[in-house]
């Protein structure tokens, strides 16, 4: 985490603050008193969680942590770069690009690794994480948990997607970024230029210290959120809830200190997770792995993988390697719900497909899909905000074929 930022938080009417505060925290409410959203744990992604494991993740620690400091302005920037770089693509890793800036008159460096995407139209999800450090004297600035730490779980998620074969739906971009400790500088960077690039980005998903929970401490992790992306934390702490044995903290502390604020400020979806107990040892001489607690740490990296995955794959998982076989009408997410859910469906080759909600009556109330659909998964809102509670059947029809399911909806 940054300890100055050039950044000015955005200026927010207390009122309107207050209101969207109140709005954060009865969605938050609406989804975690909902016993189907907690429950809803796929299958796919479970399988996917213990292969990121403690040891690979403690591994990539001490990697950065051995070159005694990754100070930005330091002489060993470069041998930084090169190691990140160089373990990337001993994962398999081919495309390994670098995204130069300066800082004042240093060079500096991001590093991107990526998993190209099926379907690229639909855009990219950014995981990062800073790997420079800092302390006084900057000549020892080990650094490991602000931010080896969160480094390693952007490797150790890109590791395990590669090794086992992942083919996203998305692009997938793992980023270590430089100089963040200078003012967020390489992320800064790199947000303007994707902006200005006119780039999608789904989701930015950022580690900043996130190994140090001394012994008896909570085994809890702070998502620091903001305005634009309320309901991305809301899913991280569903995901964090479901898929872990963390407990999920929503906060809006260090908000413009970290690598997502700069993607925020471009109007990207973001968000960072944060230690729930903060280091004693910030920005010192100590901060080494002998304090930190891995296990810990790694779990916070599950997180993240089952939050990238439940993206990339639209909550319910299908093997992505595998064509889908059958139609299928996956249970809307959430339910019970609110005002808003997801219709999710399976089309296992280019078909005219009908999907609609109808009430009880047989009466339709809404045409989710109607006509040709490309072989895949699919994915759309209903937004139901103007019915009642009650039940409704949300029915999928392709050719012969005729899925059902129950909704309901809760005022
Ligand atoms: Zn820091």
């Amino acid at each position: 985490m940054s300890h100055r930022s050039q950044y000015v938080a955005p200026r927010h009417d207390g009122d309107s603050r207050r209101a969207r505060l109140i709005i954060t925290i009865l969605s938050l409410l609406a989804i975690l008193s909902d016993p189907a959203a907690r429950a809803q744990v796929s299958p796919a992604i479970s399988a996917y969680l213990p292969r990121l494991t403690d040891s690979s993740y403690a591994s990539h620690v001490l990697g950065l942590e051995e070159f005694g400091t990754r100070y930005a302005n330091a002489a060993n920037v470069q041998s930084v770069t090169a190691w990140l770089d160089a373990r990337f693509r001993s994962f398999g890793y081919t495309d390994v690009a670098y995204d130069d800036f300066t800082s004042g008159s240093s060079a500096q460096r991001n590093v991107i690794a990526t998993l190209p995407g099926q379907q690229p139209s639909g855009g990219e999800i950014i995981v990062c994480a800073h790997y420079d450090s800092y302390a006084s004297p900057t000549t020892v600035a080990p650094g490991a948990d602000d931010n080896a730490s969160g480094t390693a779980a952007v490797l150790e998620m890109a590791r395990v997607l590669k090794t086992y074969g992942y083919t996203p739906r998305l692009t997938l971009r793992f980023i270590a970024f430089g100089a963040e400790e200078l003012g967020l500088v390489g992320s800064s960077h790199y947000a303007a230029l994707a902006k200005a690039a006119g780039r999608t980005i789904v989701q930015v998903q950022n580690y900043d210290m996130i190994a140090y929970r001394p012994h008896g401490a909570p085994n809890a992790i702070r998502i620091i959120w903001y305005d634009n992306a309320r309901d991305l934390a809301v899913q991280d702490s569903s995901v964090i809830r479901r898929y872990t044995s963390l407990t999920p903290i929503l906060s809006t502390s260090y908000r413009n200190q970290s690598d997502s604020y700069p993607f925020a400020v471009q109007g990207y979806r973001a968000f960072f997770n944060i230690e729930q107990t903060f280091t004693p040892w910030y920005h010192t001489a100590h901060d080494s792995t002998t304090s930190l607690n891995m296990a810990y740490g790694a779990e916070v990296a599950r997180s993240g993988l089952a939050l990238l995955l439940e993206t990339d794959a639209a909550l319910t998982m299908i093997d992505p390697v595998d064509h889908p076989a059958a139609y299928a009408l996956e249970q809307n997410y959430p339910n019970p719900f609110n005002g808003m859910t997801m219709i999710q469906y399976v089309v296992p080759h280019s078909s005219s497909v009908r999907v609609t909600v109808t009430d009880l009556l047989g009466r339709e109330i809404a045409v989710i899909a109607d006509g040709e659909k490309s072989e895949g998964v699919h994915r759309d809102a209903w937004d139901a905000t103007a019915q009642p509670s009650g039940v409704y059947l949300c029915r999928l029809t392709s050719g012969g074929f005729s899925q059902t399911r129950k909704l309901l909806l809760v005022r």
